[in-house]
């Protein structure tokens, strides 16, 4: 017999896991389908987040950044560490015990709400019926008051460099190294390849970045992009701007890869070589010729503002749609999607959406930049607060960066939170909590903060926006 449910979900990722379980919590019949398998073979929830991105690559992360502090950062605490190694398959073992623990979590929320998981691949019929392919090629056609589409997204490929997942690699692959290449290259300085260059740069790899366009991290505030680029360079990656990959050659297990820049054609030979130049929506074989749901032109499901498809009761959320391809923004998508089916009016706001980049020192935003704000003709008064300035950051030996609070000149009210430090992904969340409740700087400036923390520089930074800063020299008199 056909089993019904009121809500399928496609895809276990953090769009689609949070989606089930949420559903779940308001009382629907909810099941949630995914395919993806681990090294065992087994069915791994969790998605690329989980998987292949947002946790394995903080792993290495964290564990590549202490090795680098035991190299170069000791020495001025007093500290000596002579001898101090690398066992990179012991790091990349850490960070699989990691990623076991949270896709195992999954599972067990999901038993633990009443989530059914179908283990499988889901297609998207004609009349909201989902049909599943079993690992085994069985079927099975369930069906659904409500369908949810989160299938995620994928590394894109492009013909100069064709990944072969040993020498030309891409995010998935450089998870994976098992020892430090000793030249690195990396085709885009987006935020995938700033992380994972700077992994294998802190290991020892002599890293450059090529990247197509003249701006580095045209997405950034300009002044916050500019300090990142000076601190990455210095920290040894190499970034070469306005550099387009053409062509690449692989030969005895090295790559050359060549492309153009003002100088013209160029050629580096690497020993390995990560593609990271952005990702795709993934919609194969995701929905049947006549499920009626629309693409956009770029390939992502069509959707509205709430994440309605052009089909009633199939809504889609997460990387598979427009807008950031972040886990946070996929999750809320999912509440909100379970809560609107639940019947209540749950609305999310996209103006609010962290961005963190989790290099050394983090870069972290949530707002608006100054340049968009002065492009779209808002008058602004801004504040700064370098964490050199900063006791905590002394203290820690960590005095990198700067916050950067932007407000209405007009209403005071922050507009934007820009950081690049220790803790700015934190520090970010502090400035998008008071930005949700119409924070103005002045209200910022008010508050309490303990002493000494990294947040006083967010404190001192709302201060410093109508020049009342404490701990440096205004710029902006009151
Ligand atoms: P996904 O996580 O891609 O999950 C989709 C799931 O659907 C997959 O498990 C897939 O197997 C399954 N699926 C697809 N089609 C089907 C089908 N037909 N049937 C059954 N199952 C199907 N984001 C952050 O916010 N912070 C970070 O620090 C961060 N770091 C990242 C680092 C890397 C290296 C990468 C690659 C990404 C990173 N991201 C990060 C992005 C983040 O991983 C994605 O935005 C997020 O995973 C999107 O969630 P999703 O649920 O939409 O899709
Ligand atoms: P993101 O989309 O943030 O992951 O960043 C990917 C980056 O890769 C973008 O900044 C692109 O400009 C860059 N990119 C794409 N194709 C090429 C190429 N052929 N050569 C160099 N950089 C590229």
């Amino acid at each position: 017999m056909t089993q019904k449910f009121d809500v399928v979900v496609i895809g276990a990722g953090p769009g689609g896991y949070v989606a089930a379980i949420k559903a779940a919590q308001l009382g629907l019949k909810t099941a949630c389908i995914e395919k993806y398998q681990d090294k065992q073979g087994k069915i791994a929830l969790g998605g690329t987040c989980l998987n292949v991105g947002c946790i394995p690559s903080k792993a290495l992360l964290d564990s590549s950044w202490k090795y680098h502090e035991a190299q170069e950062g000791f020495a001025v605490h007093g500290i000596e560490a002579k001898g101090v190694t690398i066992d990179v398959p012991a790091m990349i073992g850490r960070k699989a015990n990691i990623v076991k623990n949270l896709t195992g979590g999954v599972s067990t929320l999901f038993k633990a709400n009443g989530v059914t998981l179908l283990e499988g691949h889901g297609k998207l019929l004609a009349g909201k019926q989902v049909e599943v392919t079993a690992l085994d090629g069985s079927t099975q056609i369930v069906e659904a008051a409500n369908v949810i589409l989160a299938s995620g997204s994928k590394p894109v490929d492009i013909p100069p460099a064709p990944v072969d997942q040993d020498v030309i690699v891409d995010s998935t692959g450089a998870l994976e190294f098992q020892s430090v290449p000793k030249k690195l290259g990396v085709i885009g300085a987006g935020v995938i390849g700033l992380e994972l260059g700077s992994v294998w740069s802190r290991l020892g790899a002599e890293v450059t970045v090529i990247e197509a366009l003249d701006k580095f991290l045209p997405a950034a505030d300009e002044q916050i992009a500019k300090e990142a680029m000076k601190t990455l360079t210095k920290q040894g990656l190499k970034i070469r701007l306005g550099a387009r990959v053409t062509g690449s050659e692989v030969k005895k297990k090295q790559v050359t890869v060549t492309f153009t820049d003002a100088d013209g054609e160029q050629q580096m030979t690497f020993d390995k070589l990560i593609v990271a130049v952005g990702r795709r929506p993934v919609t194969t074989d995701l929905l049947a010729s006549d499920s009626g749901v629309d693409l956009d032109e770029r390939g992502f499901i069509y959707v509205d503002d709430q994440c309605a498809t052009s089909v009633p009761g199939v809504y889609a959320i997460g990387d598979v749609v427009r807008g950031a391809m972040l886990a946070h923004k996929a999750s809320e998508e999912g509440v909100m999607v379970a809560e609107r089916i639940a019947g209540h009016k749950a609305q999310m706001n996209y103006d609010l959406i962290p961005s963190v980049i989790y290099t050394h020192p983090e870069i972290a935003w949530v707002g608006k930049t100054e340049q968009q704000l002065k492009g779209e003709g808002v008058e602004v008064n801004v504040g700064t607060f370098p964490f050199a300035a900063s006791g905590r950051a002394m203290a820690a030996n960590d005095t990198g960066g700067l916050v950067k609070v932007i407000a209405d000149a007009k209403t005071d009210r922050v507009l934007g939170v820009h950081v690049i430090g220790p803790s700015a992904a934190e520090l970010v969340q502090q400035g998008a909590i008071g930005m949700e409740f119409g924070t103005s700087a002045e209200d910022l400036g008010m508050m309490v903060f303990s002493h000494p923390t990294l947040s006083e520089a967010l404190h001192e930074a709302a201060l410093a926006v109508n020049g009342g800063a404490i701990h440096i020299a205004n710029r902006k008199k009151r």
